[in-house]
């Protein structure tokens, strides 16, 4: 079985305030007497599902194409937390063993919404580190980054910085049950960018 954990990626979904939401420009349409349909797209990288690569946070970090897939691929953990709206996810919030290279917390976030809301759950940097000194290498959540909306000096991105890890942001988990998966969440092999959206799937 498949759970899907990719928002539907269209001119509605929110996006940052300021970034570029998706837009579609048809060049070509079947319905208009056209022989094919053809059309292009212009999108911030961070629309929907996400993985944010090194070089959005660190000025000579790694691209999203210089990052190794293994990362994105691979056993996975779902994880819900009692965390409220603006606040960090902080190590004591985590009542279940870390078992996999892989954690995706699930904040209770939903999609629904038009509007971008500025009060999302985010991780702690200590959350992180003490990940990483249990094997984690990936962590993804299911709001729009894993500091909070206001933080400036990125303190969590920082520790994925320092700790090579990789991070998805934007995921949709709320009909997925806490449990172990794999992970399926390649980002485009865009180069030089600094993110790239993913089509992120759990497997049972
Ligand atoms: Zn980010």
């Amino acid at each position: 079985m498949l759970y899907d954990i990719t928002p539907p990626v269209s001119p509605d979904l929110p996006v940052w305030p300021g970034d570029v939401p998706m837009s579609r420009e048809v060049l070509l349409d079947m319905k208009h007497g056209d022989n094919i349909t053809l059309s292009a797209i212009k999108s911030t990288v961070h629309i929907g599902a996400h993985a944010d690569a090194p070089s959005h946070y660190a000025r000579d970090g790694a691209t999203i194409d210089q990052r190794p897939l293994d990362l994105y691929l691979g056993p996975c953990q779902v994880i819900r937390v009692a965390v409220q709206r603006h606040h960090r996810i902080t190590t004591d919030m985590i009542k279940v063993a870390i078992t996999e290279p892989r954690v995706l917390f699930a904040t209770g976030e939903v999609a629904e919404s038009q509007k971008f809301k500025t009060d999302f759950a985010a991780l702690s940097p200590e959350l992180v580190e003490q990940l990483h000194h249990q094997g984690v290498r990936l962590i993804g959540i299911d709001t729009p980054s894993v500091d909070l909306y206001d933080s400036k000096d990125l303190p969590s991105h920082h520790m994925f910085l320092r700790h090579n890890m990789a991070i998805l942001e934007g995921l949709v988990l709320a009909d997925v049950p806490e449990g172990v998966y794999e992970l399926i969440a390649l980002p485009l092999r865009l180069v030089g960018f600094d993110a790239s959206p993913v089509r992120a799937v759990l497997r049972t």
